[in-house]
Parts: C-alpha cells; structure tokens; sequence
C-alpha cells in the first residue's frame, strides 16, 4: 500500500512534539500509564498524531491493564499496515498508519473476543475526537 503523506525527518521533527517525534517516527515506547488517552472511556475516535487519519472507535477500546491504550479492532483493516518486528528478540507484530507509517504500537493475539486481538498503541501516538452524536455511520 501506498503511503501517501511523506515528509523529511525536519519537518516532522517540526510539525511533531519531541515525544510524538520519538513514538511515530523512531517507534519508541512510551512509558506504561503515562498517556491521557489511556484511562480515556468517552465515546469517540481515535485518529493518528502524525496525520488525523482516523485509526480507532471508542467502541473496540477496553482496559486491558497494561498501561497502554487498547483497542480489539481498527476502524478498517486498510487504516493500519502490519509488520513484522523482531527487535529484542522477541518477535512482535509492529502496528503502523497506513497513511503516513508513523509508528503506533503492537498488536498481540491476546484480546477479547470477537477478534482475539489487542492494538496496544501509544497513548502520544493518537488523538482523541470526541463524539459530537451528529456522526455518519462508518460503512
Ligand atoms: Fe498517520
């Protein structure tokens, strides 16, 4: 898939705050509960930092205890691009947005049903837009 918004390492440098920088762009992790978006219940979407394509519904987010946002769908499979991550030995399946390929998190065959899956994401690496009750359903 294409990416389709491409910038030097200066201007997300520039258009990113320092953590979103080491989050998105150089895949660090932020440390467990130190995100806002973590405890975060209210009803909404949760778009990428990097470029506001909008990645996750408050409605697949559950408190999974890990200190991390989490989330057992996203709002369409074409909104991510999975890879293959085998830093620290220890082989994981690297979660990116599919738009600008910023970094998000991981996700892990160890969630709720009915996907079985868990999108731990970076809280930095995520906005919240809060739902207005005036939404379009998502075809
Ligand atoms: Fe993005």
């Amino acid at each position: 898939m294409q990416q389709r918004i491409k910038k030097s390492e200066e201007e997300w440098k520039k258009d990113l705050t320092p953590e979103q920088y080491r989050v998105l762009r150089k895949k660090e992790t932020e440390a467990p509960f130190s995100g806002k978006l973590y405890p975060k219940k209210e009803k909404g979407i949760y778009t990428c930092a990097g470029c506001g394509q909008e990645l996750f519904a408050s409605e697949s987010k559950f408190d999974s205890g890990t200190g991390w946002p989490s989330f057992g769908a996203t709002i369409a499979e074409d909104r991510i691009q999975l890879l293959p991550d085998e830093s620290y030995s220890m082989p994981r399946t690297e979660v990116i947005c599919s738009r600008c390929g910023g970094h998000l998190g991981h996700v892990f065959e160890e969630g709720p049903s009915p996907t079985g899956k868990r999108y731990c994401i970076n809280s930095v690496a995520l906005k919240f837009k809060p739902a207005t009750g005036k939404e379009k359903k998502q075809k």
